[in-house]
């Protein structure tokens, strides 16, 4: 049973820290990992997967009943074992390079549950032993869990993100309750697959944290998918004999949908019961964890990061807190000061926000400009016949300072870098509309927005 004072123990499934701690020659790492290394970075990446297969899928089938490019495609056939395997070797693949990188780094993995005795000392149940490790520094990144519905607890046909994309086959019938995030990236992708997928929502639209003109198109798509939406509904339960669910509509009757499985993404919780947390007494912000400016809990030396400490819960900004709090463990003096986090949401068409909205914006007394610019005018877009959405951005009227930028459409999710450096950098939107970038892509539509904005639209 070790009882050494390691520089750093990591309670959680974050490696990312630990190589970036590892690169920096600290003498003795250990990561506590419930499950595989890295599964709560690699979690995002079985979803995006399957969106691609079931993308494929579909517009392989828009082929044949259309041939808009003049294919002539026959016969198509989904192996959905097969597209599972594929999805499950990438994780493998991701998951297997992850460890390699921490044992290049010197960092050294426990694998079993951990439980916290102290802000100095983790126990550790593994498959035979159980270990008393001691740290010096200890970093919570433990994340969240699907919320629970009361009336619709886990278990049989009721089903989480996780499950579902664990599933062998494609359920003929899937209801989605929450018209979230996960709820609509997912609902799409087993449309797609070709499962009749109803998505019961309880605010009066789909995806409401986002502002109704992003999520138009995607409200459309749905439609075009055949996807059944019913908004302003509740879960109630399963119907008897829990073949279906039993929701109760505003201004409706309670009636049933038939399902034969039913995910439930309502939202995430985050993740602080049965490791000891409550040991430690650290002060709290709400559910979550309290953190300073640089990561730390009101316990000194024990730092979290991620989901456990709150809103945005997005992968991005717990690896750039992990490697932040990797630095500050080193001896380098940092806060964590990220003007821009993205938001994305996979759905079809994708829907992206970085900074300010305008919304945001005005709400803190900003004068503001803000311009689109549809998909429709780009040329690439026209290539590639999905000339759905648009690109916003949004700047201060005075000095044109860019606060923000949003956008709605196919693959909008790989503009989000070109916003966050804009906004990161302190660009204005003369440096935006003077950069020169590469014709003809689908990232014209910022620059493009940028000239507007500045009255000097060139293709509209
Ligand atoms: P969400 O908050 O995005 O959506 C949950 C939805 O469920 C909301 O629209 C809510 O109104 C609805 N809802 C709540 N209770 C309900 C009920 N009883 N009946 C019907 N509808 C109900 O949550 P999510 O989709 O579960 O995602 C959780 C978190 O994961 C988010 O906070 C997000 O940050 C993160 N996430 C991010 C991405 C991404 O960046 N691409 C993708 C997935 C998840």
């Amino acid at each position: 049973m070790p009882d050494t004072l390691n520089p750093v123990e990591l309670l959680a499934q974050k490696p990312l820290v630990m190589r970036r701690i590892g690169n920096r020659d600290l003498d003795q790492i250990v990561v506590v990992a419930g499950d595989q290394v890295g599964f709560d970075h690699l979690r995002c990446i079985p979803s995006k997967a399957l969106i691609h297969a079931a993308d494929a899928f579909h517009t392989a089938n828009c082929q044949r009943e259309a041939a808009p490019f003049g294919l002539s495609v026959k016969g198509i056939e989904l192996d959905f074992a097969r597209t599972v395997a594929w999805k499950d070797s990438i994780v493998t693949r991701l998951t297997g390079g992850v460890a390699g990188l921490l044992k290049k780094s010197g960092v050294s993995i426990i694998s079993g549950t951990a439980e916290i005795l102290d802000g100095k000392t983790v126990k550790v149940e593994t498959a035979d032993t159980t270990e008393r490790v001691r740290a010096r520094h200890l970093v919570l990144a433990t994340g969240s869990l699907p919320q629970t519905l009361p009336t619709l607890p886990f278990g049989g046909n009721v089903i989480s993100s996780t499950e579902l994309l664990s599933l062998r086959e494609r359920p003929r019938r899937l209801v989605v309750v929450g018209g979230g995030y996960i709820g609509l990236e997912l609902g799409i992708a087993f449309a797609k697959l070709g499962s009749e997928v109803t998505v019961v929502e309880a605010d009066e639209r789909i995806l409401p944290r986002w502002d109704a003109a992003l999520t138009r198109p995607v409200a459309r798509r749905l439609e075009d998918l055949k996807v059944g939406v019913i908004t302003a509904a509740y879960a109630r339960g399963l119907t008897r004999g829990e073949e279906g669910l039993l929701i109760e509509q505003r201004g409706h009757p309670p009636r049933e949908i038939p399902a034969d499985k039913i995910l439930v993404a309502v939202g995430r919780e985050p993740c602080t019961k049965g490791f000891g947390l409550e040991r430690l007494d650290l002060a709290m912000e709400g559910k979550f964890v309290k953190i300073d400016r640089r990561c730390e809990t009101s316990m000194l030396n024990v730092w979290a990061i991620g989901d456990l400490t709150g809103e945005p819960m997005l992968a991005h900004r717990a690896m750039a807190q992990g490697a932040m709090v990797a630095e500050i463990v080193a001896g380098q003096r940092r806060v964590f000061d990220a003007v821009a986090i993205p938001s994305v949401c996979f759905t079809d068409p994708e829907v992206i926000s970085v900074g300010y909205t305008p919304e945001q914006a005005k709400a803190e007394g900003l004068d503001i400009t803000v311009t689109t610019f549809p998909f429709a005018a780009n040329g690439r877009a026209l290539t590639q016949m999905n000339e759905e959405g648009f690109v916003r951005i949004v700047a201060r009227a005075d000095d044109h300072l860019v606060l923000g930028g949003q956008a709605v459409g196919a693959g909008v999710s790989e503009l989000t870098s070109s916003l966050a450096l804009a906004i990161e950098m302190g660009a204005v939107l003369e440096d935006v509309a003077g950069t020169i970038g590469a014709h003809p892509t689908r990232s014209e539509a910022i620059h493009e927005a940028a000239f507007g904005a500045l009255g000097r639209g060139l293709h509209i």
